[in-house]
């Protein structure tokens, strides 16, 4: 990616969208806007000093909401380029309302709430459609529960929270842990305000609370106004500190997720969703529970699938390697259901296909490894682009030519073409490319050759 930005022949335009494409290959005219980022790119510094003063606080997408960011922010740490961007649907400036601390803070000069989306218009001979997919929804599969039990999450969920750069700075906190931890931040802010209140009727009558609310509850000061609002304030404060006792004793039991489910063809190999395997996921459960394991030598990882894929060259001894030395447990089955368990751990009900057995087993968290689906622009982009879609929503390819879509000069590469991890992706890339210089070559040498007729 670095190399991209800094290659003398590309030119990056991130945060953009192709509106419209004319002419034919080799000679096509593509409309694009370029989304205004209310930061001047070129002077933005990347510093983030806005950021941290930026009052706006809204879900962060990246993190897979399980983290929060604010409206004036970068996609993700290392992106290119490095600008920021405020996010127009929250931005209190950019709403109408007053605030505008971001561009006292920002040192460079570089927000600008003037600045407008651009249209620019490109001619080249070829284009590559690298739009990329999206991960299957599970919560259409009702017996996995994943909008029910907290911890029952995504395996891209589970990568943000393995990440060091992530919500949880890496550490495997479990989403029920984390809503508790958030409830008692939330409690303990409310017990301080009522705190302070009650703290000033104590000092002006020279009184504790509970003596006063003892004497209030046996019907003394009843058309005392004042009292009345410090024995409401009392009662507040009561009510709100016990539930915040009990939560914050049960947050003493709390410990990073040690015993993990992975659930493979989450929507894969599924007659119902996508029939086809999406090639990836087995590897990238078998890699997240290797760097769990890393994270903590006590984890253990149960792999619950049909089979598992290890097609690639040194993947079947990566896979071997996780079961002698990262606590992996191989499991044939097929899953039943995933039901809520004490302590908010989930209960996985299988049928071992080995031996033919039902059984269930509670785990601390249960990731599922969903499927690959074409990218929810997919639809958009194949009608601005005039390519077709195939039968699963991926852009369709020619039989013969695997990286040409059925409009000539357009290529597909990566997942948008179809399921594949990052290495064939890139390989795909590369040959996407080669087959794109064809197109401009042949162009350029047919306009050359009519040049030269003409002269
Ligand atoms: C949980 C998880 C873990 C994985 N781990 C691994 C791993 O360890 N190793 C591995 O090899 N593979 C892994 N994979 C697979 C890997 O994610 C894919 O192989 C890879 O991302 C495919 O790359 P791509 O460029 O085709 O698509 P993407 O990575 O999806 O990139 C497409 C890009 O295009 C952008 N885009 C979409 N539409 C438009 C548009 N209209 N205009 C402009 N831009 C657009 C998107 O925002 C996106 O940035 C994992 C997958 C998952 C779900
Ligand atoms: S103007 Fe918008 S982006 Fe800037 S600090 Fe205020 S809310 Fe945040
Ligand atoms: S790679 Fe593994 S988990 Fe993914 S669809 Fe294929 S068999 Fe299922």
């Amino acid at each position: 990616m670095l190399d991209v930005g800094r290659h003398p022949n590309i030119e990056l335009m991130a945060y953009s969208e192709v509106e419209k494409v004319e002419g034919t290959a080799g000679d096509f005219k593509v409309t694009v806007r370029r989304k205004a980022r209310y930061v001047e790119e070129d002077k933005c510094t990347g510093c983030a000093a806005c950021t941290e003063k930026c009052p706006t606080i809204v879900s962060d997408a990246f993190n897979q909401g399980l983290g929060t960011r604010r409206a004036i922010y970068s996609w993700f740490a290392q992106g290119i380029p490095s600008t920021h961007t405020i996010d127009p649907d929250y931005c209190r400036q950019l709403l109408g309302k007053k605030c505008g601390i971001c561009q006292k803070t920002c040192q460079a000069d570089a927000i600008n709430f003037e600045q407008k989306d651009r249209i620019i218009e490109l001619h080249v001979g070829a284009i590559i459609v690298a739009a990329g997919y999206d991960v299957f929804d599970p919560s259409v599969i009702p017996e996995y529960n994943y909008t029910n039990i907290a911890n029952v999450i995504t395996a891209l969920e589970f990568e943000r929270l393995l990440s060091a750069s992530g919500p949880t700075g890496g550490h495997l906190d479990r989403p029920s842990d984390r809503a508790i931890e958030a409830e008692i931040e939330d409690l303990a802010k409310k017990v301080k305000k009522l705190q302070k209140a009650v703290e000033k009727f104590e000092k002006k009558y020279d009184e504790t609370s509970s003596e006063f609310y003892q004497a209030y509850q046996d019907g003394n000061y009843k058309d005392d106004e004042e009292r009345g609002q410090w024995a409401e304030k009392y009662a507040g404060y009561l009510a709100v500190r016990e539930p915040l006792e009990t939560l914050k004793k049960k947050a003493e039991g709390f410990s990073a997720a040690k015993k993990l489910a992975f659930i493979q063809c989450v929507g894969s190999r599924d007659f119902r969703f996508y029939p086809f395997c999406s090639g990836y996921c087995c590897m990238h459960s078998i890699k997240e529970a290797i760097i769990a394991h890393e994270h903590g030598a006590e984890t253990t990882s149960t792999i619950f699938g049909m089979d598992i894929r290890a097609v690639g060259k040194g993947f079947e001894e990566y896979k071997i390697r996780g079961g002698n030395h990262s606590n992996i447990t191989y499991c044939r089955s097929r899953i039943a259901e995933i039901t809520h368990g004490p302590d908010n751990n989930p209960v996985v009900t299988y049928e071992d296909t080995q031996e033919q057995r039902v059984k269930s087993e509670e785990f601390d968290l249960v990731i599922l490894a969903t499927a690959c689906a074409p990218g929810k622009g997919a639809k958009q982009l194949s009608e601005i682009l005039a390519i077709e879609l195939n039968a699963f929503g991926f852009f369709k390819t020619s039989k013969s030519q695997p990286l040409d879509t059925t409009r000539e000069g357009i290529f597909v590469c990566g997942c948008a073409h179809g399921p594949m991890d990052i290495p064939e992706s890139v390989s795909q890339g590369s040959s996407a490319a080669a087959r794109a210089v064809q197109v401009v070559v042949a162009n350029r040498d047919s306009e050359e050759e009519k040049i030269r007729q003409a002269s």
